[in-house]
């Protein structure tokens, strides 16, 4: 196993990170972060004129071919680019689900029609997408959705509610996970749907989170009728479509988990005063700070071997799931470290104490939700006992019969 860029991805790196410079702005500090004042509008505008700007130079979605608009480039150099955009300051996280996931699933399934229609604009950052799929009885089993789809003609009315759905108060449009057979099993009789999220009978409503940040939404679903060429891949086909979705995400390892919160953690220890001394210099302190090293230490080293299986045009393994686990803990640990560093000011909004507090403070709050978000750490132990470790599979009783049976 090779850590190392390839000559390919090194002669790439310097390319993308000529282009940074001139486009952006180097990060002068690790605590700053882009929009600092900016409203969610003036942020949102932001965010698309970066996104065209990338879209322009094909750095858009590097992997997809040309003549999708992408740069015919390897998943590995949408590593090295995510790796080098992240030292600089731009809009983030507002394309996440568009390109990350959503528009990639469009990419696979959709027809010539759908990706004529949906890519270009999506990738120049003119519609933003989220995506459907949980619902309140539907999350780590997403076999349970209840969202019903009946035909009615050439159209789909559709009825359901769906939960923790990110963006969806910025989103243009959403894949949407339906039920449209109920006599099926669970995993059978679902298909997948491209959703006007602007169409009438969608009601979003914004769930305000813990960090007071406006992140994801309740989609109430009335009545709403999508025509059924907006079917994306074949009806009772929604569980394989799904699981494309999902399989994307390890795409997006290398930019989430290969942070700096150590460095941020000495720096913050540095600053901080315990007992009239540095509290760099407490047992405890120092103790708290390696067990954060070693750990983003090991997940950068499990990062790394799924990039250089992307290198290689294979996709990284089960063993991903250790990314997760082991990085969204850290950052919780990591974060609770940072808010204890502050003492009896922690407990103060960290927008009051500087900006180096907020990042760490952010990190505790939001620790619970990545945890949760995109698989609990309860399913990535899952899938390492079974696909990793080779342990028996859960006993499932409700995989072969009806789902119609199974509604209490
Ligand atoms: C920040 C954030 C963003 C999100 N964004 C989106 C989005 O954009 N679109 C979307 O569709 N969803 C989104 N989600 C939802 C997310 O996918 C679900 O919350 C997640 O899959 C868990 O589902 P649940 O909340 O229904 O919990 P449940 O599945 O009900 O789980 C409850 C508890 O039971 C445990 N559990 C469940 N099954 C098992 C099992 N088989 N073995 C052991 N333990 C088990 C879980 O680990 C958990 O502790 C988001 C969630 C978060 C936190």
């Amino acid at each position: 196993m090779d850590f190392n860029d390839t000559p390919d991805e090194a002669v790439f790196r310097a390319q993308v990170r000529d282009w940074l410079e001139t486009h952006a702005t180097r990060r002068q500090r690790r605590d700053e972060k882009f929009g600092d004042g900016l409203d969610r509008e003036a942020y949102l505008a932001a965010a698309k004129a970066w996104q065209a700007t990338k879209a322009a130079a094909g750095y858009a979605a590097i992997p997809w071919p040309k003549e999708m608009g992408g740069l015919g480039g390897s998943p590995a150099m949408q590593v090295v680019y995510a790796q080098e955009e992240a030292k600089f300051l731009v809009p983030g996280l507002i394309f996440e689900v568009s390109l990350g996931t959503a528009l990639p699933t469009v990419a696979m399934w959709g027809t010539p029609e759908q990706k004529a229609r949906n890519l270009a604009p999506a990738l120049k950052g003119d519609h933003i997408w989220c995506q459907l799929f949980s619902e309140p009885a539907a999350g780590s089993d997403l076999g349970n959705v209840r969202t019903r789809a009946e035909k009615v003609g050439d159209e789909w009315v559709i009825n359901g509610q769906k939960v923790w759905t990110s963006g969806a108060h910025n989103a243009d449009y959403g894949i949407l996970l339906a039920r449209t057979d109920w006599d099926q099993p669970k995993a059978k009789g679902l298909t997948m749907f491209i959703l006007d999220m602007k169409a009438p009978g969608v009601d979003v409503r914004l769930i305000r989170q813990a960090t007071d940040e406006p992140h994801f939404n309740e989609v109430f679903l009335t009545d709403v009728r999508i025509a059924d060429s907006a079917r994306l891949g074949p009806e009772g086909q929604g569980w394989k479509v799904m699981l494309s979705t999902l399989m994307q995400e390890r795409f997006s390892l290398g930019e989430n988990f290969s942070g700096d919160l150590y460095d941020q953690l000495v720096d913050l220890a540095k600053q901080a005063q315990w007992g009239g001394r540095p509290a760099i210099e407490d047992r405890c302190v120092r103790a708290g700070i390696a067990d954060a090293y070693i750990r983003q230490f090991g997940v950068d080293l499990i990062v790394r071997r799924g990039m250089s299986a992307i290198s290689k045009g294979v996709s990284p393994g089960p063993e991903m799931a250790a990314v997760k686990l082991i990085g969204a803990r850290a950052f919780q640990t990591g974060g609770a470290l940072a808010v204890e560093l502050g003492g009896a000011e922690g407990l103060i909004a960290a927008s009051d104490l500087g900006q180096q507090w907020r990042m760490p403070q952010m990190l505790w709050i939001s620790g619970p939700g990545a945890r949760i978000a995109g698989g609990t750490d309860e399913i990535q132990k899952n899938t390492i006992a079974e696909r990793v470790l080779g342990l028996p599979g859960e006993i499932r009783t409700d995989r072969d019969v009806p789902f119609r049976t199974l509604e209490g």
